[in-house]
């Protein structure tokens, strides 16, 4: 169960069903997932949530995918916070905490927002999935994947170090790489999802992977810490 109700555009506010959609017809402007937060606060309280699994999707009513079944969980969020003494005291702040996000399962805050892109991918049927990375999103996306049974093909720069690639390799995913910046790699993943119908998590579902960020953004957070909530 979602709250989500539609897209709009962020420029000039035309709606859109929540479709594979990156830009508004109209003006070309990003557009973002709209939710019923009236009938969300019904439902949806702290109770209730306390109740769930530490799961990101324990929050399912505030992201964008409908069924249970093609909500892809490889477990991440529910990140340490942990007191930064000699930070705090550098800003003269005695309480300051760090959200630990590299003790995601692929060590970057990635993970939230590729849990959700996914979901989607599986959610439209989708066989593969793929990112355009310089290595964190490609791991990212190509756990995800493997956690879901979908392909993966990840574009990325011809330079990258190795290092930077082995986690994407270890979770089976297919590597392209190409010889030029990351614009252009950009570029070439977008045209090749377009004649090949893949799902790639930072281009043509962006607006659902944002999604996944939002966890992260400090109005979220802080409403949930209130209620000892860490996501
Ligand atoms: C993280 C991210 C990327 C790629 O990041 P890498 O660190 O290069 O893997 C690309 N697009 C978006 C929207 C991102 O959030
Ligand atoms: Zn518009």
């Amino acid at each position: 169960m979602t709250f989500a109700k539609n897209l709009r555009c962020k420029e000039c506010g035309i709606d859109y069903p929540l479709e594979k959609r990156t830009a508004c017809d109209e003006c070309f402007g990003a557009v973002g997932v709209i939710y019923d937060y009236k009938a969300a606060c019904k439902t949806f309280t702290a109770a209730e949530i306390n109740k769930r699994e530490k799961s990101i999707w324990r929050y399912r009513e505030l992201l964008p995918v409908h069924e249970i079944k093609n909500q892809v969980d490889f477990h991440a969020g529910f990140t340490p916070l942990r007191k930064c003494k000699g930070l705090g005291k550098l800003f003269g702040l005695k309480n300051l905490y760090l959200k630990d996000d590299t003790t995601n399962p692929t060590g970057s805050f990635k993970d939230r927002p590729v849990t959700i892109a996914v979901s989607k991918a599986l959610e439209w049927g989708y066989s593969t999935v793929g990112c355009a990375s310089t290595g964190n999103l490609a791991g990212a996306t190509s756990a995800a994947a493997a956690k879901a049974g979908l392909d993966c093909n990840v574009f990325v720069p011809s330079q990258l170090d190795d290092g930077k690639i082995i986690p994407t390799l270890v979770y089976g995913a297919n590597i392209i790489a190409i010889d030029g910046t990351y614009d252009q790699i950009n570029r070439i993943a977008n045209l090749v999802a377009e004649k090949k119908d893949w799902a790639l998590v930072n281009i043509n579902v962006r607006p659902y992977y944002v999604e996944g960020s939002k966890q992260l953004h400090s109005r979220f957070v802080n409403s949930w810490i209130g209620n000892s909530q860490i996501i």
